[in-house]
């Protein structure tokens, strides 16, 4: 069994708050969130970041940011952030490549 809990979301071996699921991408509520609205969007393919992607998956990318367009439709939430944290020094701890989506409070910018 993958070590990869985001994989094991996927393989619902682990539950999670789904929110949206397709074939390509499934999204769920962080489970320690830091904003009132704080999703994850994943692909269902194993990426470890966005560094290994590869020009193969330009569809697939689009279709993640897509999904976040149409989660925030589906909630009527025009302001939120998204954001990739790629690699351990940007503030990745999961190392399966996701998308956060952070609504429902105002954030500062630069980003800490
Ligand atoms: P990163 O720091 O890698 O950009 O983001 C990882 C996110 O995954 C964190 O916000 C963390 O709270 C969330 N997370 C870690 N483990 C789990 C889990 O088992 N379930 C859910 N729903 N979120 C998780």
């Amino acid at each position: 069994m993958s070590d990869n809990i985001f994989l094991k979301i996927v393989n619902k071996e682990l539950p999670a708050d789904i929110v949206y699921e397709d074939d390509i991408a499934i999204a769920f509520n962080d489970i320690s969130p830091q904003a009132p609205t704080h999703i994850l969007i994943i692909p269902k393919k194993e990426i470890t970041k966005l560094t290994d992607s590869t020009s193969n998956d330009t569809e697939l990318l689009g279709h993640l940011l897509f999904v976040a367009k149409k989660i925030t439709d589906d909630l009527k939430i025009e302001n939120y952030r998204v954001v990739i944290n790629n690699g351990s020094e940007a503030g990745q701890t999961v190392f399966h490549l996701h998308l956060h989506v952070l609504a429902g409070r105002t954030f500062g910018w630069p980003p800490g």
